[in-house]
């Protein structure tokens, strides 16, 4: 390769320096271990019965949803005694036992406690933020459909979720009244998608659509199903997760009925891959249905490289393809768990090259007010030349490209005609 500074690039080369061999910066990655965690049942819950234990109907009748419960288990400190305090009429708190029991009881900066105790914080207000960060409301042309993208529509088919994450850009909707799409909304939806035939892939989510029964969950996937131009079903879940138990065998074979079905799974922190959620995710994996997780940057939660590394890497074990990470949205009381944007580029910029592609998510800001998701990533072209750019990789070092010479070629046309036709290709 030609040293860079024979080209009509910008880019200042030092010396007689080969492009290849020039190093920017040089990108190294924090070598800190994650500790893997294990369910340890407090007290509270030692005498329940494993058979229990493992029914997720149990585990919905048995959140903690008041401070005096939550007391039992936790040692919580007074910024978490005055959130719980305030989150009445807020975001309801609500915790599943089997979540509760990956949250460490005396550290409060544990991630899984983060996640799901809320802190006063809650309370303060941010000039930036807003009740509906996304714009959902303003494009929703039927209750529960939002419709922001030309071929695709989201429909919030509950308002429920087993666990309450405090950082929910829905919390103006979920936890509310705990229920689901009425009959008659449903029935609006249906005739408002039969009436936009360009839309063909319909994302299910809420709250949790997997917190439905699986009769009234199987009746809104049929229906849809039914309607010719929806090519794809979505559903969207954080149940893997906070609520794995909920993964069954009479769960996966009614969904098997719809494919195609893609499922994304909202993970935060590699200490919630544990046994019991490798056993639902395999389950999920082996009903065919294509796993995606989507990870929303916590501060204090999963900022940094080694612990995206971790979560990526153990993501892709268990067979879900890390598929984006979202910047925290703009949703009122969250200032507390949002990084910078500069944050989210490092961290992808220690994860491409440094581990398997497929573990690569997309960064992405979700634009306020209802832009859409737009990806950022870390500027691998420095400078763009006449004829070749310049390029680094993830190792900072620098390379030259060539560029394709376009020239134009006369292509006769059929015998009998005079005229030619000129084209562009590339040589
Ligand atoms: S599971 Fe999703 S919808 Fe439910 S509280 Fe968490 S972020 Fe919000």
């Amino acid at each position: 390769m030609e040293p860079a500074s024979d080209s009509n690039l910008s880019f200042p080369l030092r010396g007689t320096e080969k492009v290849s061999q020039l190093v920017l910066f040089p990108i190294s990655v924090e070598q800190k271990k994650v500790e893997e965690i294990k369910e340890v049942r407090p007290p509270l819950w030692k005498e329940v019965l494993e058979r229990e234990w493992n029914d997720w109907r149990w585990q919905l009748r048995h959140r903690i949803t008041s401070l005096e419960q939550m007391k039992e288990i936790i040692e919580l400190t007074p910024e978490e005694i005055e959130g719980i305090k305030h989150s009445k009429g807020r975001l309801a708190l609500a915790v599943t036992p089997y979540f509760a029991s990956l949250m460490d009881p005396i550290n409060p900066n544990c991630p899984i406690r983060r996640q799901a105790i809320p802190r006063i914080e809650e309370i303060h207000l941010s000039k930036n933020e807003m009740v509906d960060p996304l714009g959902e409301d303003k494009h929703s042309p039927v209750p529960g459909l939002v419709h922001r993208y030309p071929d695709r529509v989201l429909l919030l088919i509950t308002d429920q979720c087993a666990v309450y994450c405090r950082y929910c850009t829905r919390r103006r909707l979920v936890g509310s009244h705990e229920r689901s799409i009425t009959q008659g909304n449903f029935e609006e939806v249906l005739k408002y998608l039969k009436n936009h035939r360009k839309v063909r892939d319909v994302l299910l989510s809420g709250g949790d659509p997997l917190l439905l029964e699986n009769e009234r969950l199987e009746e809104i996937l049929g229906r849809l199903r039914a309607l010719p131009h929806i090519e794809l079903l979505r559903i969207g879940t954080r149940v893997p997760v906070t609520l794995p138990q909920r993964i069954t065998g009479g769960l996966v074979r009614m969904l098997k009925k719809y494919h195609p079905l893609m499922i994304s799974i909202h993970f935060t922190h590699p200490k919630e891959i544990t046994e019991t959620v490798r056993r639902a995710c395999s389950e999920l994996a082996d009903g065919g249905f294509p796993l995606g997780s989507q990870t929303v940057l916590l501060k204090g939660i999963n900022d940094k490289p080694y612990i995206m590394k971790k979560l990526v890497q153990e993501l892709l074990k268990i067979r879900v393809r890390p598929y984006y990470i979202y910047q925290c949205d703009l949703a009122t009381g969250t200032e507390h768990f949002r990084t910078s944007v500069a944050t989210g580029i490092q961290i992808i910029e220690k994860l491409r090259g440094h581990t398997t592609g497929y573990a690569v998510p997309t960064y992405v800001v979700d634009a306020p007010g209802g832009g859409g998701k737009i990806p950022l990533q870390p500027d691998y072209l420095v400078t763009r030349g006449k004829g070749k750019i310049v390029l680094r990789n993830y190792e900072g070092k620098v390379f030259e490209y060539p560029e394709p010479n376009i020239i134009e070629f006369k292509k006769a046309r059929p015998v009998g005609e005079e005229k030619v036709a000129t084209k562009k290709v590339m040589a």
